[in-house]
């Protein structure tokens, strides 16, 4: 498209790209601060990964005062545990409240800067934008795109093969052979969502994992990990989670669940490997139930080859295979995110903030609660600037 055809849109305030839970927080930060921002969003609505990405069992893994955006709690009829239909309310609610009205259907393909931000959207039916701000702040998630492996054969097999990302539930998987592929959080719920809808899943198992329970001694266990490190050293810490996990759990080795070296919260912080959260599907592998599986060699017509040589047959396959940032595919030349992971080169708790007015939030691998750390020190950062620049319009 010419130059002459596309709509330039100066901003007054934040450009916030991604209307999901960073977007939204960081913007109501701004606007209790007396600070305009406009938010864009590919999508068509708020907050559109938990609204279409996710499995219709999906409920918030932490309890709901971990999950609070900022300046707003959730109802006090919410249930400890939101379900994704209570998040997706409360996600509403707060744009709401904060009178926040993202424009959608603006998929960001470049953002530069030349002395102003100057990000080029692309709408639905091709038109070009370019929105100029002096302000801009990425909070397009650790998750805006599925990663989907590679694997020999891939196109042989027959059944269908998709992302969990497609995955609502297992009503239409009854008494299916399905393979899940990935044994994070997802891959962990999705087989036993299956399990609980009567299809007979299998788990591929690639990396050792830590496998916790999802609450001990009557609280959550991160309300507890969180607790004890104010007190005692990550090592402790870890031997205690581990002692109750075993208690509860069993030892998960025997059953192809094998624990890495590191202990969970060291692992987490070292490497940013968030430990799963057992609600079954532990006693589900017991009971035989949900088959642990190896590695995947290759794909075949009516199966899977694995690498210790068995070969068995499945009616479908879920890539549970995580996510990834698309950041480096738009955003070039900048100091605050490497081209390589679409991550902060730096990690929590800097990485939110670059050269420019540049800002990261929602990158912390910290889930929602680091999303209200961003949100906030972003916003009275910002405000700073804003408010010389107000004095000197003066
Ligand atoms: C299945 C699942 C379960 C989860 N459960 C939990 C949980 O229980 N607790 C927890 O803390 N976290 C959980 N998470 C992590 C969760 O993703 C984050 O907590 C939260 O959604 C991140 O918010 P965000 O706004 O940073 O990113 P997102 O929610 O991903 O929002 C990013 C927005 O940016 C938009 N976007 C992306 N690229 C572009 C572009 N180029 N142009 C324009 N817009 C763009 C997207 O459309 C999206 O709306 C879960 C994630 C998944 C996938």
């Amino acid at each position: 498209m010419s130059e002459s055809k596309r709509r330039d849109v100066w901003v007054d305030g934040p450009v916030i790209i991604g209307a999901g839970p960073s977007g939204l927080a960081t913007a109501a930060c701004l606007k209790e601060k007396g600070i305009p921002s406009l938010i864009i969003d590919r999508s068509n609505c708020i907050a559109s990964l938990w609204k279409l990405k996710t499995y219709d069992r999906l409920k918030l893994h932490l309890p709901k005062i971990f999950c609070m955006l900022p300046l707003m709690p959730f109802p006090a009829s919410c249930p400890n545990y939101p379900t994704k239909q209570d998040f997706v309310t409360y996600m509403e609610d707060y744009a709401r409240h904060f009178n926040l009205e993202p424009e959608f259907n603006q998929t960001v393909v470049s953002a530069r800067f030349d002395g102003f931000w100057r990000v080029t959207t692309v709408g639905i039916k091709m038109e070009e934008r370019e929105y100029v701000c002096q302000w801009l702040i990425v909070a397009t998630g650790e998750n805006a795109e599925e990663v989907v492996p590679e694997f020999e054969g891939m196109d042989e097999f027959v059944g269908p093969i998709t992302h969990s990302s497609s995955y609502k539930s297992g009503d239409s998987f009854q008494s299916k052979r399905v393979l899940v592929v990935g044994c994070g959080n997802s891959g962990m719920e999705v087989a036993l969502d299956l399990c609980n809808s009567k299809a007979r899943p299998s788990l591929v198992v690639r990396d050792s994992v830590h496998v916790l329970p999802q609450e001990m001694l009557g609280i959550s266990t991160f309300g507890l990990a969180t607790k004890l490190l104010r007190w005692f050293p990550v090592r402790l810490v870890d031997r205690f989670l581990l002692a109750i996990s075993h208690f509860r759990l069993g030892n998960t080795a025997k059953l192809g669940l094998k624990r890495p070296n590191l202990g969970p919260i060291e692992l987490k912080i070292t490497m940013g490997k968030t430990p799963v959260l057992d609600f079954g599907t532990v006693e589900n592998i017991r009971k035989g139930n949900i088959k642990v599986v190896p590695r995947i060699k290759k794909f075949m017509r009516h199966g899977v080859e694995f690498v210790d040589g068995t070969v068995k047959n499945f009616d479908a396959i879920i890539l549970a295979t995580g996510y990834r940032s698309n950041v480096p595919a738009w955003l070039k030349g900048n100091d605050l995110f490497s081209e390589k992971d679409g991550f902060p080169k730096e990690s929590f708790p800097k990485g939110w903030k670059g050269e420019n007015g540049l800002y990261a939030a929602g990158f912390t691998k910290r889930g929602l609660l680091g999303i209200s750390f961003d949100a906030k020190r972003i916003a009275d950062d910002i405000e700073t600037c804003w408010n010389i620049k107000g004095k000197a319009n003066q």
